[in-house]
């Protein structure tokens, strides 16, 4: 096997920062050496990537992200191919993705058609959640058999979109109490969906129909009130592990909180664009401009004080993780569907390839440490979702590797960085500091001179294991 050295950095991981080589195997961390050492124990790597000042930490780890999902008369415009590369042009080298069961789907079926999409597609190592969209009994025993042999053990619902993906309070119990029994993590999305449809039917009829109406008719307090339910059904599920997807508001991050000091089973994430952007700035923008970043949970106003409560959240640790919630669609062809009516905008925005840009900003702004990052963004999606290989820089751990210059800057746009299959940048014009060097995927070197060098069906699907906070 061939053996690779990464030499001369600082390895940052969770807990902590110390100079040291990292020694590559083939597909694996082999050791971490102290500097210079290799020599002493008589190693001759194949190859040497000089990390001198730079940091070298595990590959991210985006456990949200939706490739090719159909929604709202559209499908989401990055595939498994272009969006996996791009995840690969972020320094991210493991996505969990979602098969989804809709009502009366069959839930292996869905599975099975997912894989079928995403086989021999991937630039980087992938994985599946399973949407819950219909419980009844066969859904719910199938449920059961994806833990026990497909290596899919968490499922999402949601409380929101009626008619669509919407699961009420009775099935959603049903689901969490056999989760509870398998030991599968439930995720959820917390906004309540019937209040939401009431409020977007009066706008509507009121004429308000601009892109910004869509967060108006999302309030945070029907995030709250959802968030506050399912940490609620998921203690009398068993206390089943409940992890809340993309959370964008105060209130619903109190309730977050408020759990977890009484010891409760509940985790949440949030995404790069409820830290940085907001209606004021961007939903709100003359025209129909504002369409591009609808998405759900929405942005919030910039006047309230979500930004900086959830950057407190992930300090604290009330938010454990940072995702991206993926899911790009062009404002030609697709946001357009929306034009004169912001309940027909597809629901979501591209992030997959600066999520580690985005959130190292936040050391650079001294929202969180340096190990925070590594943690939020690699470590901890890896263990909470039982990617035992992925997220730690270890022998015998998956050699993906991001290698970051923190003395570059990256200019995110359209003519800049931007590698997504979308007409347009949700983060145009941003100039942060730092910039992914080199990226390695199971011990391929897929980024490298600000080149692509990797290729589409390297990537492999990776059966989980259960939730590591709990079990
Ligand atoms: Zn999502």
């Amino acid at each position: 096997m061939a053996t690779t050295l990464i030499s001369g950095g600082t390895v940052v991981s969770a807990i902590g920062r110390r100079a040291a080589d990292v020694l590559i195997d083939g597909e694996s961390i082999a050791a971490i050496l102290a500097p210079g050492h290799a020599a002493a124990y008589g190693i001759t790597p194949d190859t040497v990537i000089d990390a001198t000042g730079k940091y070298v930490v595990p590959g991210g780890v985006d456990a949200h992200v939706h490739m090719s999902l159909p929604f709202g008369g559209t499908v989401s415009a990055d595939d498994f191919d272009t969006g996996s590369r791009a995840a690969a042009w972020g320094g991210v080298t493991t996505i969990v993705d979602f098969a989804s069961q809709t009502v009366g789907l069959d839930v292996r079926e869905t599975l099975a058609a997912r894989h079928a999409e995403a086989a021999g597609e991937c630039h980087v190592d992938y994985a599946f959640h399973q949407i819950i969209g219909d419980v009844n009994e066969e859904s719910l025993e199938a449920m059961t058999y994806l833990v026990e042999n497909e290596g899919v053990t968490s499922f999402k619902m949601f409380m929101a979109y009626p008619g669509v993906f919407y699961s009420d309070d009775g099935q959603i119990l049903r689901a969490m109490q056999n989760a509870s029994e398998s030991g599968a993590l439930m995720m959820m999305h917390a906004e309540n969906g019937i209040a939401i449809d009431v409020l977007v039917a009066q706008s509507l009829a009121a004429g308000d129909t601009d892109p910004k109406f869509h967060s108006y008719t999302r309030p945070e307090e029907l995030e709250s009130e959802a968030t506050h339910r399912a940490i609620k059904l998921a203690r009398v599920a068993g206390n089943v592990p409940l992890y809340i997807v993309h959370m964008s508001a105060s209130e619903a991050l109190e309730e977050v909180s408020r759990a977890q000091h009484m010891g409760l089973n509940v985790f949440a994430e949030t995404c790069p664009q409820y830290l940085y952007l907001s209606i004021e700035d961007h939903l709100a923008q003359p025209g129909f401009e504002g369409a591009k970043w609808v998405c759900s949970t929405p942005l919030r106003s910039k006047h309230e004080h979500h930004q900086k409560d959830l950057w407190k959240g992930l300090r604290m640790n009330e938010l454990a993780v940072v995702s991206t919630d993926h899911c790009p669609f062009c404002m030609k062809d697709q946001k357009e569907l929306g034009v004169g009516d912001f309940s027909k905008i597809p629901n979501g925005m591209g992030g997959v390839e600066h999520r580690m840009e985005m959130i190292y900003q936040g050391v650079v702004m001294g929202e969180m440490t340096l190990e925070r990052w590594v943690e939020t963004c690699c470590t901890t999606p890896a263990r909470m979702f039982g990617l035992d290989k992925k997220g730690v820089l270890e022998p015998g751990a998956d050699a993906d590797v991001l290698v970051w210059d923190p003395n570059n800057t990256t200019k995110i746009g359209i003519d800049d960085k931007h590698h997504m299959a979308m007409d347009h940048s949700s983060y145009e014009g941003f100039e942060v500091d730092g910039k992914v060097d080199t990226v390695i995927s199971r011990g391929r070197v897929v980024v490298q001179n600000d080149t692509y060098v990797g290729s589409k069906g390297h990537g492999k699907f990776v059966k989980r294991g259960l939730n590591k906070y709990i079990h």
